[in-house]
C-alpha cells in the first residue's frame, strides 16, 4: 500500500508567500492559488505532498500531534507554545521582526507590578521573571496598541517589524526579547519514521536558503 502523503502545514499571509518559493526549489509546487481558494487542504505538483492551510498560531498544535508531517512557523508562535514534540532543523531567514516590549512614550520605569496586555502570555511571563519584574499578564486577541492608551496595561508584548504602528499609536519599543523569522518545522516522530522522504526536502530548501542568502 502506498505511503499517505506527506503533509505540510503553512498558514496565509506574508509567511505563504515567502515560503512557496522555498518549497518549489523541492519541488513542491501549489497546483491551485490558496489566496482565492476556500479549501483547506491543497494538491501539490508531488503526489506524495499535500498542503494544508490553517492559521498560523494552529501551525505548532498539528505539528506535535501529528496532524502535519512539516511546518513553517514563527519563531514567536513556537516560543509562545513551547514547541513541545516538535523539531526545528532550519531557519528560512523569512518574515523577519522582533519580539518586543512596548510602553506609552515617556512612561515610567517599572516600579512595583506591572500590566501586560498581549497575545504572548507564556513569553510575556517567562520573560518577566528572568527579569525578577512582577508582571500581571493579560491576554488580548488583536489591537495590544490599545491597551497602554486606555489605562488597561502598562506594557505590551508584540511583534515589531518598522515599529510604524507603535509610533502611530504614541508607543515605543523598550527592550528587545528575541529576534524572530520562520522556521521550518518537523514533527519529532515523522523525522524518524519518515527521514528518507523528510531529508531531502530539508537539504532542498536548505540549499535555497543558502542561495538567496548569497545572492542578497
Ligand atoms: P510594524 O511594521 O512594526 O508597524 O508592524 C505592523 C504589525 O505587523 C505588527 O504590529 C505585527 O502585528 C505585524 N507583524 C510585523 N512583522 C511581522 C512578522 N514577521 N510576523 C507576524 N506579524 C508581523
Amino acid at each position: 500500500m502506498p505511503n499517505k502523503p506527506l503533509t505540510i502545514a503553512l498558514s496565509k499571509g506574508r509567511i505563504l508567500k515567502e515560503t512557496l518559493p522555498l518549497l518549489e526549489a523541492a519541488g513542491i509546487r501549489l497546483l491551485e492559488d490558496p489566496e482565492s481558494s476556500r479549501k483547506l487542504i491543497f494538491d501539490t505538483s508531488r503526489d506524495d505532498v499535500k498542503i494544508i492551510i490553517i492559521r498560523a498560531t494552529d501551525v505548532p498544535p498539528y505539528l506535535q500531534y501529528g496532524g502535519a508531517d512539516i511546518g513553517v512557523a514563527g519563531k514567536d508562535v513556537l516560543m509562545e507554545h513551547g514547541a513541545e514534540g516538535i523539531y526545528e532543523p532550519l531557519d528560512l531567514e523569512i518574515a523577519r521582526c522582533k519580539l518586543m516590549v512596548a510602553a506609552k512614550k515617556d512612561a515610567p520605569p517599572a516600579t512595583g507590578r506591572l500590566r501586560v496586555a498581549t497575545k504572548f502570555v507564556n513569553v510575556a511571563r517567562r520573560y518577566f521573571a528572568s527579569q525578577g519584574v512582577q508582571a500581571e499578564v493579560i491576554k488580548l486577541y488583536g489591537a495590544m496598541e490599545l491597551a497602554p492608551l486606555v489605562g488597561l496595561a502598562d506594557r505590551i508584548v508584540d511583534v515589531v517589524d518598522t515599529g510604524n504602528t507603535l509610533r502611530a499609536n504614541g508607543l515605543e519599543p523598550t527592550e528587545l526579547i528575541a529576534q524572530i523569522s520562520s522556521r521550518l518545522v518537523v514533527n519529532r516522530a515523522s523525522m524518524k519514521t519518515r527521514h528518507a522522504e523528510i531529508q531531502p526536502i530539508i537539504d532542498l530548501i536548505g540549499q535555497a536558503v543558502e542561495a538567496r542568502r548569497e545572492s542578497a
